[in-house]
């Protein structure tokens, strides 16, 4: 459709282009017959006029160079620029043509009509208003002239011609000024129809995908950030099949019109698939996302919706997840993809929330040798394709690193052994690569063929990292975070001191968060749940003390933790 729209406008510029080259023609044609006709001049004149025609003669060679330049790149002109460059081009012509009246006698001049080249192609390419600005002052300066030159005639043949002239000069410019009007208005009711979504009369899907590549070029060529939230109600299959899909669609449309009235002028709100929302927000920061995502969100939650009271949480909201390129993605495509990953991380956070994108590895990346970025990198794939294949434990790995940050401190371990900790906590799980979707968003209890399959990830995570001598120092970590302190943990039964130390702390931090988390097999626990339960498996699952120190931890943050992570 941009396209489309561009090569309408090119294609405009073009047949312009050539009706003004044209009209240069013509004065130059005029201007020539005028200087080699200077019998009746006197000598004194013929100097002033040489001197009026170097300028002359410059100015139309600038303005043909000019124009042989901008034809074939018509189509590179900046839209905010644009109308400018026009209106001063329309203006340096109607000068042009001026000098050219003047030089071919003035108010004699039978060239006077020479302005309607201008008039015609300026409201073409301007429009109506235009159109009629500068067949005005084409008006103007004919009948200034007449006026200024036969100031004392009492009838002024040369003024009553060019009142006509005027006429004509106003009376093309408006039919066809109109006529542009109309057109483009129906234009726009077209694009309308095409662009946007009939349901919730925000932009669609295809409007969406089209304007982020053009707002991704946009921002790299400008430097700036380029933001966007994902939008998902929450509950919503649920509504659905509480109040029936045309009260849902009616959810739908009250959400796109909240997303219209909460975005800035600039921002482009989207229907991204169903009941799946996006923005695109040019030339915006993460943290203003951040502040519009939030008035969002809460202009939803406090907005009264039909039979609202029957959902999960009592009310209808929706979670939003945001990401910022260049910040946090490379291209289109990961931004989309970040978003939705932050999205779902809000999803994972009890829902009626906005998250931003973070991703650990790319700070990990900072401190990894430069020869194994590439590993890494593709560790980073591995990891997206475990949340992809299990999207309710999303964010697992994160929270993961974050609690090992808090309680690593707690512990006061070294910032080598802490580091050794946040790798390791982020890629304990990268065995799980190997094991199918089925099984790891399976809600009934696992068959003991399904249960070894998945016992087996420790081992096939270090597998993976092997190669990366860098990361040699979490295999032990990442092997030994299923074991239990009482000996009964896999895939070694150690015991007690026998596993490593970090292993141990991550084999808390671990359970910590599977308990508190939603999972497909069992319902979320509160913080004080988990903490119970860790002070019950002390000693048998965890290591006491370790378990002691991070409970300690969690009742330090519990009330922060749900704004922390
Ligand atoms: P969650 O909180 O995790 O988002 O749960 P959810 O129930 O909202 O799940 P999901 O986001 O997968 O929502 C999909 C549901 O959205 C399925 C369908 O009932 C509903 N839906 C999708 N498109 C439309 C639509 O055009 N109209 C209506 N009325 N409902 C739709
Ligand atoms: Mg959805
Ligand atoms: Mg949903």
């Amino acid at each position: 459709m941009m396209k489309m729209k561009n090569d309408r406008l090119k294609e405009i510029n073009d047949m312009v282009s050539i009706v003004k080259l044209a009209s240069l023609m013509f004065t130059g044609i005029i201007f020539f017959q005028y200087f080699f006709d200077t019998d009746e001049l006197s000598q004194n004149m013929i100097y002033r006029q040489s001197a009026y025609m170097g300028i002359f003669i410059a100015g139309l060679i600038l303005l043909f160079i000019y124009f042989l330049w901008s034809f074939p790149s018509a189509k590179r002109m900046d839209k905010k620029n644009y109308r400018y460059i026009m209106f001063i081009e329309n203006l340096f012509f109607i000068a042009i043509f001026f000098m050219s009246v003047l030089l071919s006698g003035g108010y004699k001049s039978e060239y006077k009509y020479i302005f309607l080249f201008i008039i015609t192609s300026s409201t073409i390419q301007l429009g109506l208003k235009n159109g009629i600005v500068v067949a005005f002052i084409s008006s103007v300066l004919i009948l200034g002239m007449d006026i200024l030159c036969l100031p004392n005639m009492s009838v002024n043949k040369y003024f009553q011609n060019d009142l006509i002239l005027s006429g004509i000069f106003i009376l093309t410019a408006w039919p066809l000024g109109f006529y542009v009007k109309i057109e483009g208005e129906h234009i726009s009711k077209l694009e309308e129809l095409v662009n946007k979504d009939g349901l919730t009369q925000v932009f669609n899907h295809r409007y969406f995908h089209d304007t982020l590549k053009e707002q991704v070029a946009i921002s790299e060529k400008y430097k700036e950030p380029v933001s966007m939230i994902f939008v998902d109600i929450d509950y919503f299959k649920n509504y659905n099949d509480l109040y029936g899909h045309q009260k849902g669609d009616e959810v739908l449309r009250t959400i796109g019109r909240i997303l219209r009235d909460n975005v800035r002028q600039d921002d482009i709100p989207a229907r991204y698939g169903g009941e799946e929302f996006a923005v695109i927000l040019p030339n915006t920061t993460e943290q203003e996302a951040l502040s519009i995502a939030d008035k969002i969100r809460k202009t939803i939650e406090s907005t009264k919706f039909y039979g609202e009271e029957n959902q999960p949480n009592g009310l209808l909201t929706a979670s939003m997840g945001i990401s910022t390129y260049p910040d946090k993605a490379k291209d289109d495509v990961e931004l989309i993809k970040s978003a939705d990953d932050a999205l779902y991380r809000a999803k994972f956070f009890n829902k009626n929330r906005v998250e931003t994108y973070i991703s650990i590895l790319d700070e990990l990346k900072a401190e990894i040798d430069e020869k194994d970025i590439e590993l890494v990198t593709s560790i980073k794939t591995l990891i997206s394709v475990i949340n992809a294949k299990d999207r309710y434990t999303y964010g697992h790995s994160e929270r993961v690193v974050f609690y090992s940050r808090l309680l690593a401190d707690k512990l006061e371990l070294s910032n080598e052994d802490k580091n050794l900790l946040i790798y390791g906590s982020y890629m304990h799980d990268i065995g799980k690569i190997n094991i199918s979707q089925d099984i790891l968003i399976k809600k009934m209890p696992l068959t003991n063929e399904e249960w070894e399959q998945l016992k087996r990830h420790p081992e096939d995570g270090i597998e993976i990292i092997k190669p990366v001598k860098s990361l040699k120092d979490i295999i032990p970590i990442i092997l030994h975070h299923h074991e239990k302190y009482d000996g009964t943990g896999y895939p070694y039964k150690l015991k007690g001191e026998e596993i490593p130390y970090l292993a141990r702390v991550l084999t808390v931090v671990d359970s910590f968060d599977a308990m508190t988390s939603n999972r497909p097999y069992n319902v979320r626990k509160t913080y004080d749940e988990a903490i119970i339960e860790l002070k019950k498996y002390s000693g048998t699952q965890f290591d006491p003390e370790i378990a002691n120190k991070f409970i300690e931890v969690i009742q330090e943050y519990k009330d922060k933790l749900d704004t922390l992570l």
